[in-house]
Parts: structure tokens; sequence; C-alpha cells
């Protein structure tokens, strides 16, 4: 039997659980589906934490997006009694024997100059002030440069997700859990989506597949997505370190080039670790087959290249680690656009890196375009067009 919705959302992830919610909650009938059981640790949305700022040194595309993201956890949160957002504050530092003041590649600098453009409320810190206020960073270098920004922090993307797909079956949406999108379809009247269990039709269809999106979609999304695997480590905190309560949200620059970034969390009340992670952009996997493990040398490597030296207060002992999946279009901005051949879908995976602070503001504006066809955001920097000629 054929199922007929208003909507339909493939993917329960960061992007489609915001997107399922704001169109229930605006009383269309919609479905969502996911292969997994979301919140899961298949994707690119676990992991305990991820930072959200409001000068995203990514770009100033950006701004808006985060800015209406932040309102809606507020809103989330009074509605759920859920804690999802936490004002922590953020530090961006540059502590590096390449800093140059001039260049104006450097995450730092860039972060700086968004927030003065934008009026972003922020304090800028020398190197002595950033000791002072943050022990964790008591070894920068004499010509460290530090923003920060008060209002920006964390959110919990485990629950986020699980209290929007909560919150849009209070609103009446249906989710098929555990069911995999095999084929999808379009004609003038719409969209036929067809899982391992059922035939699914609809008025519109948005895609929010995440790292399969290029295996589901084919070309061209195929050619422009690259999924690469990242670790996440808890190290633990020394003992009278005093981090707890001390330490921010963080994205230290210690060197030129990816893999002297580094970025983690504050170590939170009781838990005794702090997550320090990286990103790597030169090794790309295969979602299904990737391996979720992280192994003892990478731990080890980790700590010595990122750690030591640099974040103090925590030693080398990883009491949790992670693999997680980015996927990343050949200029890491996002892709958000209708599909090319196929009617009535939108195609809005490829969010990864730096995706989750701005999925509660894109999951609304993905449910205006589902209603309208338009949406109050400016989505047009991240159409497919630009890559256009481009080789991927
Ligand atoms: C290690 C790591 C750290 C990050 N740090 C940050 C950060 O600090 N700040 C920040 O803003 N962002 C960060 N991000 C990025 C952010 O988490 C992602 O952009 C965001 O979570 C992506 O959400 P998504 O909905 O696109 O993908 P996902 O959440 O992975 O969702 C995709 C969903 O689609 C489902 N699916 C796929 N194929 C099918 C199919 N055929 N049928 C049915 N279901 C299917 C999957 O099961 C999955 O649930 C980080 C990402 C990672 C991996």
């Amino acid at each position: 039997m054929t199922e007929r919705f208003e909507s339909l959302v493939l993917g329960l992830g960061a992007m489609g659980a915001a997107t399922v919610y704001q169109l229930a909650k605006q009383g269309v009938k919609v479905a969502g589906i996911d292969r997994h059981h979301p919140p899961h640790t298949q994707g690119s949305s676990h992991g305990d934490t991820r930072i959200t700022r409001l000068s995203v040194g990514e770009g100033a595309q950006y701004v808006p997006i985060v800015r209406r993201s932040h309102a809606i956890w507020r809103e989330l949160e009074a509605l759920s009694g859920q804690a999802l957002f936490e004002q922590s504050g953020v530090l961006v530092l540059t502590s590096s024997p390449d800093f140059d003041p001039a260049d104006k590649t450097d995450f730092t600098l860039r972060t700086i100059g968004l927030a003065q453009t934008y009026g972003i409320d922020h304090e800028l810190l020398n190197a002595q002030q950033i000791r002072q206020r943050f022990p964790q960073f008591a070894h920068v270098r004499d010509d460290a440069i530090g923003y920060f920004e008060p209002e920006g922090g964390f959110v919990r993307p485990e629950r986020c997700i699980d209290v929007q797909l909560k919150l849009a079956e209070q609103h009446g949406a249906t989710l098929y859990k555990g069911e995999t999108v095999t084929a999808i379809a379009s004609d003038a009247q719409g969209v036929t989506v067809t899982t391992n269990q059922r035939t699914l039709q609809a008025d519109k269809l948005v895609i929010s597949a995440g790292n399969w999106t290029g295996g589901l979609l084919g070309d061209p999304f195929q050619g422009l997505l690259s999924v690469y695997r990242q670790q996440l480590f808890w190290f633990e905190v020394q003992e009278g370190a005093g981090l707890e309560g001390a330490s921010p949200t963080f994205i230290l620059t210690h060197g030129r080039g990816d893999n002297k970034v580094n970025y983690g969390f504050p170590a939170l009340p009781g838990e005794g670790t702090l997550k320090i992670a990286t990103a790597q952009y030169h090794t790309a996997s295969q979602p299904d087959t990737m391996d979720r493990t992280v192994s003892d040398s990478e731990a080890q490597s980790m700590y010595e290249h990122q750690v030591h030296g640099r974040i103090a207060g925590v030693n080398g002992r990883v009491v949790k680690s992670a693999v997680c999946a980015y996927t990343v279009t050949p200029d890491r901005h996002f892709i958000i656009d209708q599909h090319p051949t196929l009617q009535h879908t939108l195609v809005v995976s490829a969010c990864s890196g730096h995706g989750f602070k701005h999925s509660a503001a894109l999951g609304e504006a993905f449910a205006q375009w589902c209603m309208r066809g338009t949406s109050d955001l400016d989505l047009s920097s991240f159409s497919l067009k630009r890559f256009e000629g481009k080789p991927s």
C-alpha cells in the first residue's frame, strides 16, 4: 500500500530532525525516514557536544543562520525542559610560531573581523590575559591572540535531535526508523520514495542523508561530496587542575594547515574529562565500511601532537573516544539546493564539519521551502551552481 503525505524528510539527523519538527509544528502532514534509530552513532551528529558561535569564521553568510538557531534552541529548551545550549563562551585563539597579524586566512583573525562587522559582543585578549583567564592555555606563546565570545558555547547534539523528533511526533509526524530508502522518483504530481519496507508519496521531499548522500543520489553529489573519518577524544583532567567551570569551548590554531588546529569543550562538572578533537580532510572513507574504533596509536598521536605542551591540566589518559564523519564539499561550504533532476526535492546535506550550530534554523528554512517554495533565510550562496564547470 502506498501512503501519502504532504512532505517527506529522508534522514533524521541534525538537519532532518529539525525539518520534520518544524513541518509538524506548522501542521503539515509529514513523515520522516531513517535507516538507523536517531539519535545514533553512525552518522555525523553524535559525540555529546558541538561548538556554536555567532561569529562564524567560515563566512558571513552563516551569521543570520546561527543567530536564529540560538533562538530556536532556547524555544526547544522551554518546550522540552531539557538543557540543549550551554553558553559557556567560546575562545578562538592563535598561538603559533607562524602567526602573521596580516594573514587573512588565520581563523582567529577572520573571527574577529566578522564580529567587528556584525557587532557581535566579544573581547580581544593578549597572551597574558589568555593565561590568566583560562588555565588550560597557560602555555600559549607571548604573541598569542584570543577572541572570546560570551554568547557562544556548545549544543548537545543527541538531545537536540531527540527533543525535535519527540516534539514532531507530538505534533502528528510519522517517523519510520530503522528503514532504508532505496529509490526516489518524481513526476509533476510529486515524489515517490521507496524504502525496504514501503512506498511513500508526497508533494515535497527534503533529503538530509548526511554521509550517505553521494551514494544515494549519485552525480553530481557523489563527485562533490567526500566523507572524512574524524576522531574524538575525552582526555582525563588532572586532579586540582582547576579546569572545571573555568574552561571555555575553544578553537586553537597552533600552526599553519588543518593538522595544526584543534578544538574542545569545557571540563563539565562530574565528568572529569576534556573533549578535544581535530579535523582531517586528506583521507576519504566510505560510510558503510569506515573503521569506527579509535586505536591506541591514534590516541597517543593525538596527545603528542595536539595536547602535550598546548593544553594544560589534562593527562594522556583517554577515558573515551569516538569516530564520527564529516561530509565535505570542495569549498567546505554547504550544498542546499533543489535536486537538478528530481522535481519537488531539496537536497540539504553536506553540512558536515560545521553544520550542527545552524541546523535548528535550517530546519525551519527547509520547512518553509516545503510549504511555500522559499525561505526567510537567504540560502543562495549554498547553491549547486557554484560548482558548475569546476572539476570535482
Ligand atoms: C566529529 C564531528 C565534529 C563536529 N563538530 C561540529 C561543531 O563543533 N559544530 C558544528 O556546528 N558542527 C559540527 N559538526 C558538523 C555537524 O555535526 C554536522 O554538520 C551535522 O551533524 C550533519 O547533520 P546531517 O543531518 O547532515 O547528517 P546526520 O546527522 O548524519 O544525518 C543523516 C541521516 O540520514 C540517514 N540516512 C542516510 N541514508 C539513508 C537512507 N538511504 N535511508 C534512510 N535514512 C538514511 C542516516 O541514518 C542519518 O541518521 C561536526 C561533525 C563531526 C562528524
